[in-house]
């Protein structure tokens, strides 16, 4: 059998999945007000953002994770938390102007246990321009300890003045786990080492070639990130390329690869994507 190396959906095997990846967002830096949940299955993102609630309310956090047994993880999980409002999707209906002025109302009044309040808006490409600009504001500034997290399965559909003001998490379709035999990661670890010491990165794209491999290449990025943030951790090897980088930067170059991953799937014009990419990100690799 072909050795490979996995990340499951999600990047859920080991410690790395969203969950992991939303812990190690709170606790880099501070915490964006908006977020916005990306993906095509949407139970996953609920319930990524039911786990962001519980991270933040839990009454027995560790150092990764909620306890979900304590009296505020079981409200959050039953959606009885007064802190914690979710406007569901009931149907494909577009989400009106009242539906937002109500949310913003609700934000508005001062937590009832506190410190935090937050509100999941789901599948919000379904407002309409009307609402999307009501909302602006307050999506900008929600107001101490408010924060907001809007899901969507289609990304081309939120309205950009919105999108702008989010942090994008990308969740990675179920049962779609990288699965890349080792073969083909030591090409790309070569590909890369050659581009980033003569800084030619149009180079990889060339060499590339069709999209498919792009999204494998992708895919590399992410098990050599996954692997570098499990050194941090354990004494496990780590990333050859990306040892020397921080959990922060780590964390972010993640996002923003399985961003582009989920761009790419929609988006023809892949090679100056990818090469601006690791112009921005993946240059310093052999500095
Ligand atoms: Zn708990």
């Amino acid at each position: 059998m072909e050795k490979t190396t996995k990340i499951g959906a999600l990047g859920a095997i080991g410690c790395f999945s969203v969950q992991e990846r939303l812990w190690r967002y709170l606790k880099s830096q501070r915490i964006h007000p908006a977020l916005l949940f990306i993906g095509p299955d949407k139970q996953v993102k609920y319930q990524a953002a039911k786990g962001m609630a519980k991270l933040l309310f839990c009454l027995n956090k560790t150092k990764t994770a909620f306890c979900n047994e304590c009296n505020n993880c079981k409200r959050i999980e039953k959606e009885i938390h007064p802190d914690v409002y979710f406007f569901k999707e009931e149907s494909e209906e577009t989400l009106k102007i009242e539906v937002v002025r109500e949310v913003i109302g609700q934000m508005r009044v001062t937590p009832i246990e506190g410190p935090y309040k937050i509100c999941v808006i789901e599948e919000a490409h379904r407002m309409n321009s009307g609402a999307a600009n009501a909302f602006l504001k307050t999506l900008e500034e929600p107001g101490e300890g408010r924060f907001f997290i809007l899901t969507t399965t289609q990304r081309g559909s939120i309205l950009p003045t919105v999108s702008s003001r989010c942090i994008e998490f990308v969740f990675r379709p179920e049962n779609d786990d990288i699965n890349l035999a080792e073969e083909l990661q030591k090409k790309y670890r070569d590909l890369l080492t050659e581009a980033s010491k003569t800084k030619n990165f149009a180079q990889v794209i060339v060499s590339l070639g069709e999209k498919e491999e792009a999204l494998k290449f992708l895919q590399f990025l992410q098990l050599e990130i996954h692997k570098a943030l499990l050194s941090k951790e354990s004494s496990k090897e780590g990333s050859l390329l990306f040892n020397s980088y921080s959990t922060h930067e780590l964390t972010l170059k993640f996002d923003s690869i399985v961003t582009l991953e989920g761009q790419l799937r929609s988006n023809a014009n892949y090679g100056l994507m990818i090469e601006s990419l690791l112009r921005n990100h993946f240059s310093g690799v052999f500095l």
